[in-house]
């Protein structure tokens, strides 16, 4: 069997790529080794994380609403019922997908693939259905096989107490006593679920902030409600040890004062992902992986093989979806001669934490590291009427720009959807946005996105909810 593309991932990075190339005229396959398309994202990342943290917020939301004159009884989880629906919205996703595939002609087998040269993979069934041969050979194949979560030996007990991502949004139980490892994304946005449907949350975090890649002012407000809801938060605290002991799980934590034991009901390690590079038969093409086994990529997504290319996760990081589906597109753009702006500065990061956290280009401590002169103009939230209306005024609005030049370099966000406004600060660093053409762009009121031109007239110093004298600009 011959197909011009073999994608080899049903992910947002592989069936990106397949659906561009068929909707250009190409013969594809896509190959994956689940039932299911829409690889870790939709099966068990993405989209069942947001579906349970959906949850958490109206219990949160009940909550608050008490001090607000409404008072709701306490919350009865029904913890089938739940789980079920998020079920149903990964199957309805995911029936979407085949059928969008079978629409477009392309061929989706359930396979394990392998490279047994740089034109040719071996493919292993992985459903009930034996397949029609066993080797494809192609024109073009592009690489889209993910990641899987790092969980050091360390903490490999093969017990249900100690899970990764999937076991956590399996949501077996809810454990009297939750211990999470990381405070990066995962781990707070997890953390957060557990804890809304009365997990006892423990978070231990290696380096001396929750989410290291964010900037510091973005994650206090975060931080301050995160010790409100979790039991514990421990920074500079590593876990050396866990040991199963009946029902429980004895961790031994580690800072700088030493160590101690804690004992918990379960734990969920969350210290980060891996390439899934291995075992794909790489060595049998010219393509290259690098010292943490992400394959070796130009800025069009080819490697040093001719005819294969490799996007999304396994192909560096940010490990994000959206990053995934961009460069699934420009693979295709790549094989078809075309070629397509690939801009990382604007990758946009959100963390879906209650208040979630979004930046995107140019951050303020990366400035600082660069030694590069910015200006940074801070719009707080306290002035939204928007936000003062739904009694969220712990928000953050903030614009990293060139004084120089008023370019908008970088954008970071922290409240309530912040995870939608970041779109338009993607839209302005793509398209060099400078802080007057934000602060004459119309945002609609009373609304969030307000804060954005607010915080550009900061810059200018001509902003109205918010006094601020003008500072000298350089021009
Ligand atoms: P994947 O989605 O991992 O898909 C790869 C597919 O390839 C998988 O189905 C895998 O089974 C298959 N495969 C692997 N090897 C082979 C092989 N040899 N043969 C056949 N098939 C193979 N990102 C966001 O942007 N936003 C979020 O909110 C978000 N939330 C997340 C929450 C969790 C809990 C997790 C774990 C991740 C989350 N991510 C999120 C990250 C996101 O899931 C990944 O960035 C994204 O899935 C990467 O897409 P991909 O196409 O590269 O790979
Ligand atoms: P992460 O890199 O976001 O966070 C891991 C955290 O664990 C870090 O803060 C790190 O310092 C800490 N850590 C590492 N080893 C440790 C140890 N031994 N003890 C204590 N802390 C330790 O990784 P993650 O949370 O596992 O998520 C993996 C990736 O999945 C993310 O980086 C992201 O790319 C993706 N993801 C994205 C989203 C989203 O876009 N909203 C959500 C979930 C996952």
């Amino acid at each position: 069997m011959h197909s011009e593309l073999v994608v080899i991932g049903g992910g947002p990075g592989g069936y990106a790529a397949a659906f561009r190339a068929a909707d250009a005229g190409m013969q594809v396959a896509m190959i994956d080794q689940r039932a299911q398309l829409g690889g870790e994202c939709l099966l068990q990342g993405c989209i069942p994380s947001k579906a349970l943290l959906h949850v958490a917020r109206v219990i949160a939301e009940a909550e608050e609403s008490a001090d607000w004159g409404v008072e709701f009884a306490s919350p009865v989880i029904d913890l089938e019922k739940m789980r079920q629906r998020k079920e149903k919205v990964i199957s309805t996703l995911s029936a979407g997908l085949k059928q969008l595939a079978k629409r477009r002609g392309v061929k989706v087998i359930a396979a394990r693939a392998k490279f047994a040269d740089s034109n040719t993979v071996e493919l292993k069934a992985t459903g009930d259905e034996s397949l029609d041969e066993d080797r494809l050979t192609f024109d073009h194949a592009i690489i889209a096989t993910g990641s899987r979560a790092t969980v050091p030996p360390m903490f490999q007990l093969e017990s249900p107490r100690v899970m990764d991502s999937s076991g956590a949004l399996a949501l077996a139980e809810v454990p009297s006593r939750l211990l999470v490892v990381g405070g990066g994304y995962i781990g707070l946005e997890m953390g957060t679920v557990y804890a809304r449907l009365g997990s006892h949350v423990t978070v231990v975090e290696m380096t001396g902030g929750l989410l290291p890649g964010a900037d510091r002012d973005l994650v206090k407000p975060l931080q301050k409600r995160l010790q409100a809801l979790f039991a514990e938060i421990m920074l500079e605290t590593k876990v050396t040890s866990l040991a199963l002991d009946g029902d429980e799980v004895e961790a031994v934590l580690e800072d700088v004062e030493g160590e101690n034991a804690q004992r918990f009901d379960a734990v969920l390690v969350a210290v980060g992902r891996r390439p899934n590079s291995a075992d794909l038969g790489l060595e049998k093409t010219d393509a290259q992986i690098d010292e943490r086994g992400f394959v070796i990529v130009d800025e069009h997504q080819s490697t040093a093989d001719p005819r294969i290319l490799a996007v999304g996760d396994v192909a560096g990081e940010p490990m994000l979806a959206h990053k995934a589906t961009h460069e699934g597109k420009v693979a295709v753009a790549m094989i078809r001669g075309e070629t397509i702006a690939q801009s990382p500065a604007s990758v946009p990061a959100v963390v879906f934490t209650d208040p979630e956290i979004a930046w995107t280009g140019l951050t303020a401590d990366e400035a600082k590291r660069q030694g590069r002169d910015v200006r940074v103009a801070q719009y707080p939230w306290a002035a939204s009427g928007r936000a003062q209306a739904i009694g969220r005024t712990e928000g953050l609005t903030k614009l990293v720009l060139d004084p120089d030049t008023d370019q908008v370099l970088g954008i970071g966000l922290v409240g309530v959807g912040a995870g939608e406004l970041i779109a338009e600060g993607v839209l302005a660093i793509e398209r060099s946005a400078t802080a007057s053409e934000i602060a004459h762009t119309i945002h609609p009121h009373p609304t969030m996105s307000e804060t954005l031109a607010g915080a550009a007239e900061i810059y200018l110093g001509v902003a109205t909810e918010v006094y601020r004298p003008r500072r000298e600009r350089k021009k």
